[in-house]
């Protein structure tokens, strides 16, 4: 009998990079999604296997899942900082409620949850490199904290119903990631720059580009995520990679690997942008035996490449 694992998000940049890694180690798939920020065709080359099914279902609603499970991922919920400005009770919801749901989910099917948390929780950080101890700085009534307190309170209720239920969770802090399968429109900075690239407009950096990132790509992160839902670590690990870069310094890098000639203009610094953030992963390379292999300019390689194959139609298309 093949191990059982629900993905929600599954039709999501990261969810459908998991389904295809648990399909690849033989497990059962139950993709779960309801569409708002993933689209189908990231995993539409799963949907003939026998090992795959796939939920069209909103998990802030009651989530039913027929037969056992081993594990689930709870990773559905908008990611990108115009997807949660533009869905706001969604995204506090599927944090909050959806994360309510699905602990009891796995509380009834006595399976083991991991749960996306992100850097978020750490707001505009006065510490730096952050550390998983740090508490970090969040306006909860600005902007983000839409994203970053139901990130904080899905923490909370998971570590709650550990001690409290028993349930078995892991969390993982998931710095910026990157990869084939981003949406070109979802206004991060890698499908934005890019994008831009490749219509031949303006790189808008935001502020002054002073502001770092240190950015995964998508493998790296997602065999983190895995050794972590494999181990029996129960409290947060970053899982990211340190190799931190401003802004300013990216958009020049991204015009030399699209080898365009773009210009670079300044556009304001949306509130509450983080300044900094650079992962400290001493606690995933100790216990998870984990650290990230993909340099900057192989993941952008590839990352561009994908980019590059989609169709005019796709390039052109706005969704705002
Ligand atoms: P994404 O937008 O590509 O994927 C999220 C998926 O969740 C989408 O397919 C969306 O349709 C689905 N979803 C949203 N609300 C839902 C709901 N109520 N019910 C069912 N499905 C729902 O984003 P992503 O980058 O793949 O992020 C996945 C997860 O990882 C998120 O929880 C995000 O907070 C977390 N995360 C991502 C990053 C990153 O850099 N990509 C960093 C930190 C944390
Ligand atoms: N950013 C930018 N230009 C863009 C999009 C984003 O300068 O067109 C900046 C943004 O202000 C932030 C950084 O790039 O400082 C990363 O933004 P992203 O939305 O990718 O991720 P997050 O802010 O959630 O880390």
């Amino acid at each position: 009998m093949k191990k059982r694992v629900l993905i929600t998000g599954a039709a999501g940049f990261l969810g459908s990079h998991l389904c295809d890694r648990f399909i690849k180690e033989d497990y059962h798939v139950i993709g779960m999604d309801n569409l708002i920020t993933g689209d189908l065709k990231n995993i539409e080359h799963l949907f003939k296997l026998e090992q795959f099914e796939f939920y069209n279902h909103d998990v802030s609603k009651f989530v039913h899942v027929s037969g056992g499970l081993d594990y689930i991922l709870h990773f559905a919920s908008p990611a990108s900082p115009i997807d949660y400005l533009k869905i706001p009770i969604q995204t506090l919801k599927v944090g909050s409620l959806g994360t309510h749901n699905l602990l009891g989910l796995a509380k009834e099917k006595k399976a083991r949850i991991m749960i996306a948390s992100t850097s978020e929780v750490y707001g505009d950080p006065l510490v730096h490199p952050q550390t998983e101890d740090y508490y970090g700085n969040v306006n909860t009534i600005g902007p983000r904290g839409v994203y970053d307190e139901a990130k904080r309170f899905q923490e909370s209720i998971t570590m709650a119903y550990h001690r409290f239920h028993g349930v078995e969770t892991r969390i993982a802090r998931i710095f910026n990631t990157y990869g084939p399968r981003m949406r070109l429109n979802d206004g991060r900075v890698i499908p934005a720059f890019i994008g831009q690239a490749l219509r031949g407009e303006d790189l808008t950096v935001f502020g002054d580009g002073s502001q770092t990132r240190s950015f995964c790509y998508v493998d790296d992160e997602v065999e983190g995520l895995y050794r972590l839902l494999l181990s029996d670590y129960v409290e947060p690990v970053n899982i990211g990679n340190p190799d931190e870069i401003s802004i300013l310094d990216f958009a020049k890098e991204i015009i030399k690997l699209t080898n365009s000639d773009q210009k670079i203009v300044l556009k304001p610094l949306p509130k509450d942008d983080p300044m900094q953030r650079q992962p400290n992963i001493d606690k995933a390379k100790k216990i998870l035996g984990w650290e990230p292999k993909v340099s900057r300019a192989e993941g952008m390689k590839k990352t561009y490449d994908y980019f590059k194959s989609l169709s005019k139609e796709e390039l052109y298309r706005s969704e705002h």
